[in-house]
């Protein structure tokens, strides 16, 4: 007897279709499973042999092979429980092979015959559907991820048992309805939000800016300065989500296991801390089988970094590939990974190792020690922040300063303009922010008037500027126009993106 049944496996963040083949066959009895598999799907086997045991089945005594489809991509995970057993199953005639044709299973399976949860559901049925497929088994647990696929049929199943009784006919399971739209239309607003910031005017027009061109900045004052509260108000004056990236963002969260029932679709573009302590394999991803780490998780949001001085050479050498090419590429069994990594950088960091610079009736670092500690932060890390915006101490002043600061609604309005101005000026060019130029770039799109361009070499004279900080104060000052709705830079653009730098990024 032959069968076989739809499942997926996960590669980077994308489902690919794996077809469960059973053999049923007189000979030496035997259980075996073959085809590229890693060690949680071979312990399927004594799962697999155990739950039918306890839902009621016995094995045949004969030689069962079980095949997973291709044989060269190596298959991970323990969602090949369900398939596996259904399809012995129907090698068995307990369940009809027709009622298998044309439907998507994963789950797995603990010894009593339950099913429980999986990671990765999301993106293996966004596979299924663009395979044709309109029906999937997935686990109950999973079924608030199933619920956000638009167009295929998602059956939550929470046993075995159940699962050969809905396959049979004798049990009314209804799909799960589609809340898409729901959790689109709702939930979209953020936690943190502009409102929030009082005084700080230059931090704030330096975040706008920043989120304006998607600029990576570097942000540069005491402890309790509101440097966390700044990076964690960023995300909501970005433009919202559309329904694609909020699918692809989710589908990240679900390979990583991290949406739940009552978060299963990322909405709202995230926000991730990472921490000095934290390993290669959290920042960047990896493991024996690959999973995204904080620069994915980070994915069309805002990836934060507190304390940068304190983290390790080589740690920020590892956030270098990603920053540059967006996308991390992990090789594994004669396999690449790709997971993506599209993220806004912020960085935090004191003035000084005691936090007190420039009030130096506080600050007890000298020259040297200063000096010494931000060189930390210098080389390649270092390059790719275009902007350093400082950030002050809270003061009576501004806590009782009249009228509330704006919300991040109203600032988001001017950062949507004036991406859609650089949408514009970079179509089919390849980069979508003036973040993205390169130095040719920045030669065709930040050309100067006679004055501007005048303006910029005494500049440049007068601070020593090297020519990687003369482009780098181009591309603010083209992001500064854009705001304004300018087509040409302006000078009071140049004079800002000057003032909003300070000396370490020179
Ligand atoms: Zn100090």
């Amino acid at each position: 007897m032959y069968c076989s049944v739809m499942s997926g496996g996960i590669r980077g963040i994308d489902g690919f279709s794996v077809s469960v083949e059973t053999d049923v066959s007189s000979g030496l009895p035997g259980f075996d499973i073959v085809g590229f598999v890693g060690s949680e799907v071979k312990e399927a086997k004594d799962r697999v042999r155990t739950a039918l045991k306890n839902t009621g089945y016995m094995l045949p005594v004969a030689r069962i092979t079980i095949n997973l489809s291709p044989g060269d991509i190596k298959k991970t995970g323990t969602g090949f429980d369900l398939p596996i057993a259904l399809s012995v199953l129907s090698c068995m005639e307990e369940i009809r092979a027709e009622a298998l044709e044309d439907v998507f299973v994963a789950g797995e399976l603990s010894l009593s015959g339950e099913v429980c949860p999986t990671k990765g559901i999301l993106p293996m049925i966004m596979m299924a559907k663009r395979c044709g497929i309109r029906k999937c088994i997935i686990p109950a647990a999973n079924s608030a991820e199933g619920a956000v696929v638009e167009d295929i049929r998602v059956y939550p199943v929470s046993s075995l048992a159940q699962t050969v009784d809905l396959l049979s006919g004798n049990c009314d399971i209804k799909p799960v309805k589609n809340r898409l739209l729901t959790h689109l239309h709702t939930g979209k607003q953020y936690e943190h939000d502009f409102v929030q910031i009082r005084g700080q005017e230059t931090a704030r027009r330096g975040a706008e800016i920043a989120a304006a061109g998607l600029h990576n900045i570097l942000v540069i004052g005491p402890p309790g300065a509101g440097k966390t509260l700044l990076a964690k108000c960023i995300p909501s004056i970005l433009p919202p989500l559309s329904k694609e990236e909020c699918l692809e963002v989710s589908a990240i969260y679900s390979i990583k296991g991290a949406l739940s029932s009552d978060n299963p679709l990322i909405v709202r573009r995230p926000f991730v801390a990472a921490h000095s302590s934290s390993t290669d394999i959290s920042l960047v991803g990896g493991g024996a089988v690959p999973r995204p780490g904080a620069v994915s998780l980070a994915h069309k949001g805002v990836l934060f970094l507190d304390e940068i001085p304190e983290f390790s050479r080589r740690s920020l050498e590892t956030l270098r590939q990603p920053l540059e090419d967006g996308k991390v590429c992990i090789t594994r069994n004669r396999d690449i990974c790709v997971f993506p990594s599209d993220f806004m950088l912020i960085a935090a960091a004191n003035p000084c190792p005691c936090g007190h610079y420039p009030d130096m009736n506080k600050c007890t670092c000298d020259e040297k020690k200063r000096a010494r500690y931000l060189s930390k932060i210098s080389g390649p890390f270092l390059d790719r922040m275009d902007l350093c915006i400082q950030a002050n101490k809270v003061t009576c002043a501004d806590l009782q300063g009249s009228g509330m600061p704006e919300s991040s609604e109203a600032i988001r309005d001017r950062v949507i303009a004036a991406h859609d101005i650089q949408r514009r000026r970079f179509k089919g060019s390849g980069i979508q922010f003036n973040s993205q130029m390169g130095n040719r770039d920045i030669e065709k799109y930040c050309s100067l008037g006679r004055q501007e361009s005048a303006l910029m070499r005494e500049l440049a004279e007068k601070q020593e500027m090297s020519a990687r900080t003369y482009y780098r104060m181009l591309k603010v000052a083209r992001t500064i126009s854009d705001l304004a709705g300018r087509e040409h830079i302006s000078e009071e653009a140049i004079l800002e993106a000057v003032r909003l730098k300070s000396r370490v990024l020179i």
